[in-house]
């Protein structure tokens, strides 16, 4: 057994064969991502005791001879915004560098239900504010297909673990793509389900009505089994759905000959070199699934980028105003009085990116602009949630690339903001939509580096995305 080459599958195989006890595993697999992370800095803090505790539950419910759960014994990597009782939890932040959670978010919660051991918490831009994960306070995730690039972000960490083999499985959140574009840049599959089909109860909030529990796995069965436990309705998150959950793992197989797959002309036209024929081969492969494929418009597209950088910079400058040197944070030392304890704290906590968007969310909030911008933002999104059910009047699914370009080097775009931003043109509509999405390998590059292909689904329908992604990654992606 080497943790690098289990699914979740195999797991649950040499658990039941008793080829290794839950015990050994959490024991090898922690010592290999100790020795591995060095590497790639995915995780920035491990909990050991957590995770030989889990697994030995899993242990004795085996020796029980009872069902260890749909998760029993697989490794498991958490992003650090994702809150854990008692173990640390830093969103990649200086200001939280000592914070110790009071309780697990409900994610965590599921998952270790289902028997999942967690080995650690992983790396991520700070407070998920980012596209390649170097805006985190404790430096930057590399890329472990390729040591001089970025893994991506927000949740590069989770992705470049996974990727790496340092665990079988991880939880990301996806507020504007983040669970996508490192799953992309990885080659690992990445997905964000619908607003309100897994809850967001203990997660650090960015931007709250785009932020989303997401997962990354190393295939698309692991993935449809992992959302199976976070899918559904929590008392402790009102913007949860009770819409029943289907059983996802279950309704993978199956032909997809008929289903209906648009690409939306506005994504496709500019599309540079590389990505653009991966993605052409990826479609043609789709095609020969007997898929049938056309072009749609999503015309609302150029504003996109706009409307999502108000929405989520407004939302962020509320949600971070908590981090006051009282609650939760670091203190600054020796302050004068209580305005100027604020005042240090938050100066000296936050890195660059938070206080960007922290001055451009009040800006756009504040009385004068709040209509020129954020009520003006908010009707874009509206459009643009009208774009896309317009869209799924036509088609089943939505394909697109998922970043305009691989993984870029470290150092690249930090320098340049806007640049950054406007990286993420593919994945934010979804987020604004609030529909469910997901990267799934499409191929690699001639240099071998990965390219994710985006499906698009319609609300609540992870199940037909799933099945559609899980036929495409066994075809062997666009090298079918
Ligand atoms: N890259 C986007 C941003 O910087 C998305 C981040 C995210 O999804 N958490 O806001």
């Amino acid at each position: 057994m080497h943790p690098a080459s289990l699914t979740v599958q195999r797991v649950r195989e040499g658990l039941a064969a008793r080829r290794f006890s839950a015990v050994e595993l959490a024991a090898e697999a922690l010592r290999f991502a100790e020795a591995e992370n060095p590497k790639t800095n995915a995780y920035l803090h491990f909990c050991p005791e957590r995770a030989l505790e889990a697994a030995r539950q899993v242990d004795q419910r085996l020796a029980r001879g009872e069902d260890p759960g749909a998760l029993g014994g697989v490794p498991f990597a958490l992003k650090d915004v994702i809150l854990t009782k008692g173990v640390r939890t830093t969103a990649g932040s200086r200001l939280l560098a000592h914070f110790i959670p009071p309780y697990d978010a409900t994610a965590v919660t599921l998952l270790e239900q289902a028997g999942a051991v967690i080995l650690g918490k992983t790396n991520c831009d700070e407070f998920a504010m980012g596209s390649s994960n170097e805006n985190s306070a404790f430096g930057p995730v590399r890329n472990p297909v390729a040591l001089d690039r970025v893994a991506g972000g927000s949740s590069g960490g989770s992705a470049a673990a996974v990727a790496q083999g340092t665990a079988v499985a991880a939880l990301g959140t996806d507020t504007g793509g983040s669970v996508r574009q490192p799953a992309s840049f990885c080659g690992v599959v990445g997905v964000t389900p619908t607003y309100g089909r897994a809850s967001r109860y203990g997660l650090i909030a960015f931007a709250s009505s785009l932020d989303h529990v997401g997962l990354l796995a190393r295939n698309v069965k692991d993935a449809a089994v992992t959302l199976q436990v976070l899918a559904g309705r929590d008392e402790m998150d009102s913007t949860t759905a009770f819409a029943p959950v289907p059983d996802y793992a279950g309704r993978l197989d199956g032909d997809v000959r008929g289903v209906r797959v648009g690409l939306p002309k506005e994504y496709f036209s500019g599309l540079p070199g590389e990505t653009g024929d991966l993605m052409q081969r990826g479609i043609r492969a789709l095609g020969r699934l007997g898929c049938q494929v056309s072009e749609i418009s999503l015309p609302v597209t150029d504003y996109a980028v706009a409307c999502y950088y108000i929405i989520c910079t407004a939302e962020a400058s509320s949600n971070l105003a908590r981090y006051d040197g009282v609650h939760y944070t670091t203190r600054s030392k020796d302050p004068e009085n209580l305005i100027d304890l604020y005042r240090s704290t938050r100066g000296e906590g936050f890195g660059a990116e938070c206080k960007r968007r922290i001055m451009l969310g009040t800006y756009v909030l504040s009385a004068g602009y709040y209509d020129a911008y954020y009520l003006k933002a908010q009707k874009v999104r509206a459009l643009i949630a009208r774009d896309i059910s317009r869209a799924f009047e036509e088609v089943d699914v939505i394909i697109a690339p998922v970043s305009p370009f691989p993984a870029f080097r470290l150092g690249e775009k930090i320098d340049d903001p806007l640049e950054m931003y406007l990286s993420d043109i593919y994945t934010i509509t979804a987020s604004l939509a609030g529909i469910p999405c997901m990267s799934v390998p499409c191929g690699r590059t001639p240099a071998g580096l990965p390219v994710g292909m985006q499906i698009l689904a319609r609300h609540f329908d992870e199940a037909g995305m799933l099945k559609l992604a899980h036929a495409f990654e066994r075809a062997g992606g666009a090298d079918a």
